[in-house]
């Protein structure tokens, strides 16, 4: 059956698992993370359908299902796999994606890798989620596109269907023009982005430097700016923007652009975090610390994330501030991505060899300042840890938004707790009650950290009630009330012209 509401992401929206010997599938064990939000839609939908991508050996063989039906808490909705090979997947998604546009996306020219990308694989894997998303979609439905390893699907989607209505979701910084045009395919992509009905960004900075691309590379018009609001101005920090494009021209065409940030299930983080079994468990590691404070850092291990940096911070604060060696813990969870990629791996060392250093300057028998977790923790466990830190000094480099921080304040509800962050975290633009930092500079870094440890209680108190505030204004559901709004404006922009142009 034809769906009215399509959703192009790479994932799949549920686990895949075997039991007695056969494939069930079963919905995300976590109601955490994006996934429940998109599949929220389909709620709205009269019949809605995804489209993913799956490893397959053999992408010819018959046996292989390639649409698949799910029945969820969510209703009934189709799922296209598309059956990608080892070597498609390595070539879209670990090379063009991960080595090109990630290091292009985040602002580190200097990790951009061009030579082993192949622009016909990444071309033809974009197709064919292209036309999966066609054959799917009714005359006129939805269909809303995840993320830059998708970047051709609405160019090629607007051929082959004119009729429907696309928004497409960057969950990644967007540079601007003098970064961007560092790739060569910088007009394809922009071209594709450009047939979209709505282009969607986190923050408002983004759609300035979407904006600056894309008149950099073709005859652009502002139609529409609007001032951004106040909760989302964090005044003189780095990623703040007064004003925001929200609609321009392109051809004959309008697109409207959308800064929306995404965020997070503050409900459903609040009552794991209020549960007795979780703050039991949170109070025996507070019990276990004695009177040594809890910094919390959690991210990915990937460049972007600033780790190395942040130790290094770590290091230089125990060695000017002798009297803190015995009384902080550094808990540094940092998640290998596994993907044998040069980059990554460096990073990995690079923490751990930073780590060691800094245990064994500084560690004793009953003491060790750092702890470094390098697998990820189940994000029930995490909780308790967001609600046992002192600190969590979250200092990405660049981060198209960053949850983890959000997750920490959604879980405070006793209103206590620091949190310092990063100016280049798209989520600084809204909290900026917390203690926002500089990542490259020693000093903005290393005061920070400082004035967290040393905060009194009626300070952090009344900078966590502010930020539960704006966490709680901006939470995932308000995301996709946005991303919906956006959506039903588009259809509403299209059927006047179509109108208008019948008449
Ligand atoms: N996370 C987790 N276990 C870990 C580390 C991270 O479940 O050990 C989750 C975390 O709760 C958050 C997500 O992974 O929901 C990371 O999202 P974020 O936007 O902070 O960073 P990304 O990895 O998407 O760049």
């Amino acid at each position: 059956m034809p769906s009215d509401f399509v959703i192009v992401y790479h994932r799949q929206p549920y686990e895949e698992v075997e039991e007695n010997g056969k494939t069930v599938f079963r919905e995300n064990s976590s109601p955490n993370g994006i996934v429940p939000t998109l599949k929220s839609f389909f709620g709205k939908a009269d019949s809605g359908a995804w489209v993913a991508w799956k490893l397959a050996e053999d992408t010819s063989n018959p046996d292989f299902e390639r649409v698949v039906e799910i029945n969820d808490a969510y209703g009934t909705y189709t799922v296209s796999r598309l059956p990608l090979t080892e070597e498609q997947v390595k070539s879209f998604y670990h090379i063009s994606s991960k080595e090109a546009f990630w290091p292009i996306l985040h602002s580190f020219k200097e990790k951009y890798n061009y030579d082993p990308v192949d622009w016909p694989t990444f071309r033809e894997v974009n197709w064919a989620f292209a036309e999966a998303a066609a054959n799917e979609a009714s005359p006129g439905a939805r269909v809303w596109v995840h993320d830059y390893n998708l970047w051709l699907v609405p160019g090629y989607l607007r051929q082959m269907r004119p009729d429907v209505t696309i928004s497409f979701f960057h969950h990644t910084p967007f540079p601007a023009a003098d970064m961007f045009n560092v790739l060569p395919w910088r007009k394809e992509i922009v071209e594709s982005l450009l047939s979209c009905d709505v282009v969607g960004f986190h923050i408002p900075r983004y759609a300035a430097n979407f904006l600056s691309v894309a008149r950099s590379l073709f005859d652009v018009s502002v139609l529409e700016r609007e001032a951004v609001d106040e909760d989302l101005i964090s005044e003189g920090t780095a990623l703040s923007e007064r004003s925001a494009p929200t609609l321009i021209s392109y051809k004959d065409r309008a697109v409207a652009i959308s800064s929306s940030a995404v965020g997070v299930a503050v409900d459903f983080i609040e009552s794991r975090a209020t549960d007795p079994k979780v703050r039991t468990k949170a109070d025996k590691i507070r019990e276990d610390m004695g009177d040594s404070k809890l910094i919390l850092s959690i991210g990915r291990t990937d460049y972007t994330k600033g780790g190395i940096e942040q130790l290094e911070s770590f290091e230089r604060v125990l060695e000017a501030n002798p009297d803190l060696r015995g009384k902080v813990r550094l808990m540094h969870v940092s998640v290998s991505a596994n993907r044998n990629m040069t980059a990554y791996e460096d990073t990995q060392s690079g923490i751990e060899e930073t780590a060691g250093r800094i245990n064994g300057q500084f560690g004793t028998l009953e003491w060790q300042p750092v702890a470094l977790i390098s697998r990820a923790i189940p994000f029930d466990d995490l909780i308790k840890y967001y609600l046992a830190a002192d600190v969590a000094w979250i200092t990405p480099l660049a981060d198209g938004m960053n949850l983890v921080c959000k997750e920490f304040v959604s879980a405070r509800t006793d209103e206590d707790g620091v949190l310092v962050l990063s100016e280049f975290a798209g989520a600084a633009v809204e909290l900026s009650s917390a203690v926002i930092t500089n990542p490259f500079s020693y000093r903005s870094m290393d005061s920070a950290i400082l004035q967290a440890l040393n905060m009194g209680p009626e300070e952090r108190r009344e900078r966590m009630t502010a930020l539960r505030r704006v966490v709680k204004r901006f939470s995932v559901e308000a995301w996709g009330a946005s991303q919906d709004a956006a959506f039903d404006a588009a259809a509403k922009r299209r059927a006047e012209i179509a109108k208008s142009s019948a008449a």
